[in-house]
């Protein structure tokens, strides 16, 4: 007789797990399936996250930021380190053992909650069966009452700038680099690029980064992007903007990439490419043609705000759906697809997801950037205050950028918050708790923020939205 279950999710990263452990807290009986396998061969839980993507950079973030501090910075603390040394194997192996420690947490956390982990490759058949085909065996088909689509993605590979593991490389390769390039070349100027991009420059290495759009970080408040394109400059990162790469090949030094910005034909010769130009979903073999699953015009499974398919019972969440492709929307859907399963009342508020670029500075938002709501035509005010009059900040000698926020002029509410700065994307979190409470900007400004914190620079920018900032000149 096939196994049954309430509950099949196929994927366990942010989106499947938490998924599959708030299915399994409701008292339903849940499998989770996934096949990802890391470079070491052993096949692990917690999907691009954990494995290749949140996780491993925030690891290497830290570490290259470390190394930064130490050589730049230090001595104006007055300590003196007498030359500093990156291990980069070392580097690699704290990465590694981070990784593998959170994804064993999650067969920990399947094992308190009653998930059944199965490990192998799933696919919806019609009618809520599931084909599970384990590593290391036969396929087996699973009868399930509802299904949690949860595929995550993968990179967007270009043609003109094909992947091949060593040169021309993906992020995932970015991160299991073993020895700091001499010139990297990125291509694209977005999250990733950033991101990966400042580890590697932290650590020594030329990097330019090659990004077709004319606008800086389009989708950032633009004060915001302003002040960190400055400061990536000032850190060496040479962004080049309007640049369209026609053709990257690899030779036996590095590669030759030639692009064309608005000087005309360029060309840039890097020891290693890495191509970061967006994530697309992964649908692959995921169901059968009479499964009754649509996709969208991008490839992306059709749902409606529930994350419901046009499949009764069969649910699609994460990077495998339309919105922003972020662990923690993800998650969010996972939970809420679950409480509906359970038979709850549950939605997802998408208007205020928060968006953080862990560079230094850390670059947060939430809510709508200024350009958004001068085109919605509601009258609205701002209010700034730079973390540069922050004792706290100087406190910590990073002084750069500022906390935004824009308010509605008729009722006061807070429409948006954008930060550039020291630990912006833990800031960021009294915005996103504002903003979902639909707090008014008095409500900010009379909330006690503890002295001296970071978070008194999000308590002053409200009282700047009125002019009434008392450790900064009102403007
Ligand atoms: P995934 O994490 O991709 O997981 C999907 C899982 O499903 C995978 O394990 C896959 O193997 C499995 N799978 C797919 N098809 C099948 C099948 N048919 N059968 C069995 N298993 C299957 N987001 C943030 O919010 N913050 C960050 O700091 C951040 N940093 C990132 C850094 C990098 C370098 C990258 C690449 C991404 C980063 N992201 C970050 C994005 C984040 O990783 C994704 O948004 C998130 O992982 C999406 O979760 P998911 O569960 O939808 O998909
Ligand atoms: P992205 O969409 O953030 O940026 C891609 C950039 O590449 C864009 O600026 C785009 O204009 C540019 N581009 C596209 N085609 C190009 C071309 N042919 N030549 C030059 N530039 C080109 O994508 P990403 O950086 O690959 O990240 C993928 C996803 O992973 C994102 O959706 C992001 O949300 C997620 N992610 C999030 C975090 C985080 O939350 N901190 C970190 C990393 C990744």
């Amino acid at each position: 007789m096939s196994r049954s279950f309430d509950v099949v999710v196929i994927g366990a990263g942010p989106a499947g797990y938490i998924a599959a452990i708030r299915a399994a807290q409701h008292g339903k009986t849940v499998a989770c399936i996934d096949r990802w396998q890391n470079r070491d061969g052993k096949y692990a839980f917690g999907g691009t996250c954990l494995n290749a993507g949140c996780i491993p950079s925030k690891a290497l973030l830290e570490s290259s930021e470390l190394y930064h501090r130490a050589g730049h910075e230090f001595k104006k603390h007055g300590i003196k380190t007498g030359g500093v040394e990156m291990d980069v194997a070392a580097m690699q192996k704290r990465r590694a053992s981070i990784v593998r420690q959170l994804t064993g947490g999650i067969a920990g956390l399947f094992k308190a909650a009653g998930v059944e982990g199965l490990v192998g490759h799933g696919k919806l058949l019609k009618d809520r069966k599931v084909e599970f085909t384990p590593v290391d065996g036969e396929p087996e088909i699973i009868s399930a009452e509802n299904v949690i689509l949860a595929s995550g993605s993968e990179p967007i590979e270009l043609p003109v700038a094909k992947f091949d593991g060593e040169k021309i490389i993906d992020s995932w390769d970015t991160l299991e680099l073993d020895a700091v390039p001499g010139t990297l070349g990125v291509v694209g100027a977005g999250v990733i690029g950033l991101e990966l991009g400042s580890v590697w420059s932290r650590l020594g290495s030329k990097v330019t980064i090659l990004e077709a759009l004319e606008d800086f970080l389009f989708m950032a408040d633009r004060d915001v992007a302003k002040a960190a394109a400055a400061d990536f400059k000032k850190q060496g990162l040479d962004i080049k903007l309007g640049a369209m790469v026609n053709k990257a090949t690899a030779n036996k030094k590095g590669v030759t990439v030639e692009y064309e910005d608005k000087n005309g034909a360029q060309m840039l010769e890097v020891d290693k490419l890495v191509v970061a130009v967006g994530r697309r979903p992964v649908t692959d073999n995921l169901f059968a043609d009479d499964a009754g699953i649509q996709l969208d015009d991008r490839g992306f499974i059709d749902v409606d705000d529930d994350c419901r398919t046009r499949v009764k019972g069969v649910f699609a969440i994460g990077d495998c759906v339309r919105g922003p492709m972020l662990a923690h929307k993800g998650s969010e859907e996972g939970v809420m697809v679950a409480d509906l399963i359970a038979g709850e009342i549950a939605e997802m508020n998408y208007d205020v997801i928060p968006s953080v670029v862990y560079t230094n500075p850390e670059i947060a938002w939430t809510g709508k950037t200024e350009a958004e709501v001068k085109e919605s035509g509601r009258p609205y005010k701002t209010g700034q205050f730079p973390f540069m009059a922050s004792g706290r900040a100087k406190a910590m000698e990073q002084t750069s950028g500022f906390v935004k926020i824009i308010s509605s002029a008729d009722d006061d509410e807070v429409l948006g918050v954008h930060i550039v700065g020291p630990m912006a994307g833990e800031l960021i979190s009294e915005a996103v708790l504002a903003l979902e409470f639909s707090a008014s900007t008095e409500d900010l400004q009379r909330t006690i923020h503890a002295h001296p914190s970071l978070a008194e620079a999000v308590h002053e920018a409200a009282l700047a939205v009125d002019k009434k900032a008392l450790n900064f000149p009102n403007r």
